[in-house]
């Protein structure tokens, strides 16, 4: 070959390795180094990292949201109606996208309904409401079922029931991988204590913490100070569930809060969106830290909104 044919061929290779690379490299190099520097660093490299995706929502977002879309987010998402009026246009374009984007999968005979899908991109965007671009990235597929399902036993539950190494759950959600949930208790959110849950709501909390890498109850956080108040607060209320728990005290945060700092993060963040006010006067500290890291105030929407 022409030496100066190869020099063009070996440019044009290498021009290609870096275009892989940045496509499928960056975004994780991102999160990693989020764990390090602060993201306002990066924040303003997103854009052109992301510029394809961004098009291609645009493109969503010119199709108009359906009006029974509109009365599924009322009927299911008490947040909603809460929302102010820009803000419940912010969500209804996360849902939009949110629905475009993810694979959607009806387990055991389910058929996926519209409704379905709404509701659970409902749930899942009032978490991110408050975030810049965050679509869940790394959540391609969401399984639906029409009831509980069984799970290959977590070796840190040992005491839920198990059968045969499984053992059985509501929802799941797997590092890099799919959201799975039970779709009777989306809809009917109530758990054996009687607690106000959110199932949607704690399987996305896990995605969140997942972001940064293999869940810890620690999501990418805006600065080291969140970073360190973060961990002190969180570590104070964690010991004071298992303590209450362990005296068998009622508890505003689910006891199942209890089982490790991952499920801890994720039951906080339901009572965060489900039972804000309470929160708010029950536990000061970790509603603020919870406040800062979603960038939300969910207890003043409730209050302007209720009779408290
Ligand atoms: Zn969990």
């Amino acid at each position: 070959m022409n030496p100066q044919v190869e020099a063009v061929v070996i440019i044009l290779a290498l021009i290609a390795c870096f275009l892989v690379i940045a496509f499928f490299l960056i975004p994780g190099m991102f999160a990693w180094l989020r764990r390090l520097w602060s993201p306002a660093f990066f924040a303003w490299l997103e854009p052109l990292v992301f510029w394809i995706d961004n098009r291609r929502r645009q493109e969503i977002l010119l199709q108009p949201f359906p009006t029974q879309w509109r009365e599924y987010l009322q009927k299911n998402i008490p947040n909603y109606s809460l929302l102010s009026g820009a803000d419940q246009a912010k969500l209804r374009n996360l849902v939009q996208i949110f629905v475009a984007e993810k694979h959607w999968e009806g387990c055991r005979g389910l058929q996926v309904t519209d409704e379905m899908k709404v509701t659970i991109a409902g749930h899942a965007s009032l978490l991110v409401l408050g975030m810049s671009n965050n679509f869940f990235p790394r959540v391609k597929t969401i399984l639906i079922y029409p009831g509980g399902f069984r799970v290959p036993r977590d070796p840190q539950m040992a005491d839920l029931s198990t059968e045969g190494g499984t053992m059985p759950v509501l929802g799941q959600a797997v590092h890099r991988g799919p959201v799975i949930l039970s779709w009777p208790d989306i809809v009917n959110p109530r758990n054996e204590a009687g607690t106000p849950m959110n199932l949607v709501i704690h399987e996305f909390a896990h995605q969140l913490d997942m972001q940064g890498g293999p869940a810890d109850g620690t999501p990418l956080l805006s600065s080291r100070k969140l970073q360190k108040k973060w961990r002190r607060v969180m570590k104070q209320e964690y010991d004071r569930l298992i303590e209450e728990s362990k005296e068998g005290r009622t508890t505003l945060l689910d006891a199942y809060g209890a089982a490790n700092e991952v499920e801890f993060f994720a039951v906080a963040s339901e009572c965060f969106f489900e039972q804000p006010v309470e929160m708010k006067r029950q536990h000061p500290e970790l509603y603020a830290v919870l406040a800062r890291y979603y960038r939300q105030d969910p207890a003043t929407r409730w209050l302007q909104h209720s009779s408290y």
